[in-house]
């Protein structure tokens, strides 16, 4: 029966949530609506979510008619007075709380990366009415020095082997091409993404020829355009390729290319700061719920959780402050997990869906700069060799980048991001120069390591509400191809949040039940 309920996803049509039977999903001492969460609306029922259009305003708001500007200049007038009365001028008797985040949000997005932006960008844009919906980012690191986003390679390409992937990134392709629609900010300056269109040159031996096969069908049947090509032809276009071993290859010919990753994220938090959400910098450490237990009509006993309270454990303190919130966000990249754990995801007896984990964590990555004047001319696409190495022109000056992923057993520890030089020495140049005898002679100059948000299970993305702790939502799991597919997952989830189903693009195989029922939403193209 609960499998059943699970197995509807959220699809256009189809009911908002497969758990539709119970009602409340309330808390235990509280009725909903009547106390712990101001504003929050959420149906269970539905999963649709109708905000308060008017709340408390977070503290630096609550100043009267005075801008932020005018308050500033007050208090510190009123410092400066307290201060040349009172002994110990070192002292400050005023406590500045602006580093604080609101007590209440209707959202709250934990993770600042590209996708928690892009989550907020798109509750933005597609509520009802203007201010409706008050969101909170809350990130840890403001100079983002271990985020996936900066860290990445900036590559977006339509050659997948699932429809879902393939529609996700055509979307994100458009937003990319129109970004200063999308992101543009009066009396601030276009973005410049730095957009190099290159396609994608996946290489196949024998052994994976009949998949790309299958794969381009399904690309082109997704509207991709991608050519199939023999090692003659490869050859032919591509002289300084060894084809020995290539049975096939497949060739994006447009929408596919790299961009700088940096420029995206700060082009989303400077467009939704326009737009009015709030930021903190902060730890997300604990999460305060409620729970309603209950019992399907086949006698299964399941709990229903709905959190009401976001712990944020302000930067260069052991301080918290609690935000009373409708929503939470999972968009903490490969720290999603941890996340999820904190909200009681996963515990619970195996093969139950209590007990359940999100299946996604850090997998650490190598990325190599190298110089090689012989090296392939601007005309190198980016490519994927079957080994699993993959390289890329950088920038102009004869440079090129790339790595390769580890298999299971070589998986580096992900407790630091040092860089494993050996690595590359012995699993990705061989097979760099085996592909291109041109880079016998390259020369490494730098490499830094980051943070795959990898998801143990099947590779995709996590998208949508948790099926028992109704007011979660992930937007995680991406395992490599998150900051491409960031734009428009950041639609689907709002949609999902804001009408209780996907709307423009059915993303049902990305629900977190999958786990639980064990069904696969495998994706064959991952570098
Ligand atoms: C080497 C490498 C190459 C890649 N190449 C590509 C590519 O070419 N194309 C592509 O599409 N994708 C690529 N990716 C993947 C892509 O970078 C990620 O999938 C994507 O950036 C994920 O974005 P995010 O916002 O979810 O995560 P992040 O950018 O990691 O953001 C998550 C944020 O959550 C914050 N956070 C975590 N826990 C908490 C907490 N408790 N409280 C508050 N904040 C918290 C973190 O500080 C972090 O800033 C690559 C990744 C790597 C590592």
């Amino acid at each position: 029966m609960l499998r059943g309920a699970l197995r509807f996803g959220l699809g256009p049509g189809l009911l908002g949530r497969g758990l539709g039977t119970h009602r409340g999903g309330s808390t235990l001492g509280e009725a909903e609506g009547s106390g712990g969460c101001r504003g929050s609306g959420v149906s269970p029922v539905s999963s649709h979510v109708t905000f308060r259009t008017r709340g408390p305003g977070p503290r630096w708001e609550d100043s009267g008619s005075l801008g932020a500007g005018d308050w500033d200049g007050k208090v510190s007038e009123i410092k400066k007075k307290i201060q040349s009365i009172l002994p110990g001028g070192a002292w400050s008797p005023l406590c500045d709380t602006s580093h604080l985040p609101p007590e209440h949000s209707d959202v709250v997005i934990v993770g600042g990366g590209v996708v928690g932006l892009s989550v907020a960008f798109w509750l933005k844009r597609l509520e009802k009415q203007q201010g409706a919906i008050r969101v909170l980012v809350v990130e840890r690191d403001h100079t983002y020095s271990q985020a996936s986003t900066v860290l990445s390679v900036g590559g977006i390409r339509q050659q997948f082997s699932l429809p879902e992937n393939i529609q996700l990134s055509l979307f994100s392709v458009e937003f990319l091409r129109n970004i200063n629609e999308y992101l543009a900010v009066v009396d601030d300056p276009p973005l410049d993404l730095q957009f190099n269109p290159s396609g994608y040159l996946f290489l196949a031996s024998e052994e994976g020829a009949t998949i790309m096969e299958n794969n381009v069908k399904v690309q082109r049947q997704e509207g991709a355009k991608v050519c199939l090509m023999s090692p003659e032809q490869l050859q032919k276009k591509f002289p300084w390729i060894n084809t020995e071993g290539v049975a096939l290859a497949s060739y994006g010919l447009e929408n596919e290319g790299w961009f700088d990753p940096w420029c995206l994220l700060q082009g989303l938090r400077r467009k939704v700061q326009s737009m009015g959400v709030l930021f903190c910098h902060g730890e997300v450490t604990r999460f305060v719920s409620s729970s309603n237990h209950m019992e399907t009509a086949s006698g299964e006993k399941v709990t229903l959780k709905r959190i009401h309270e976001v712990h944020v454990k302000v930067d260069h303190s052991q301080e918290y402050q609690p935000v009373e919130c409708a929503i939470v966000v999972n968009a903490a990249g490969a720290w999603s997990g941890r996340i999820a754990e904190l909200a009681g995801i996963g515990k619970g007896p195996p093969g139950t869906l209590q007990g359940t984990k999100l299946p996604v964590e850090p997998r650490k990555r190598y990325v190599y700069l190298w110089h090689c004047p012989q090296g392939p001319g601007l005309e190198a696409p980016l490519v994927a060799d079957p080994s699993g190495a993959y390289f890329r022109r950088e920038g102009l000056g004869d440079n090129y980048l790339g790595g390769c992923s580890p298999s299971e057993e070589e998986e580096p520890d992900p407790g630091n991001l040092e860089v494993d030089h050996d690595f590359f020495q012995e699993k990705v140049w061989p097979h760099l120069a085996w592909r291109v005898p041109a880079f016998e002679t390259l020369k490494v100059r730098r490499a830094w390591a980051g943070y795959y948000d990898y998801n143990t299970f099947d590779q995709n993305g996590v998208v949508g509400p948790h099926p028992l702790v109704v007011n979660m939502y992930f937007a995680t799991g991406f395992s490599g191809h998150g900051l491409q597919q960031a734009p428009a997952v950041g639609r689907a989830v709002a949609e999902v949040m804001l009408e209780g189903r996907f709307q423009t693009i059915n993303l049902s195989p990305f629900l977190f039940s999958r786990f639980y029922l064990g069904e696969k939403a495998q994706e064959r193209c991952i570098i």
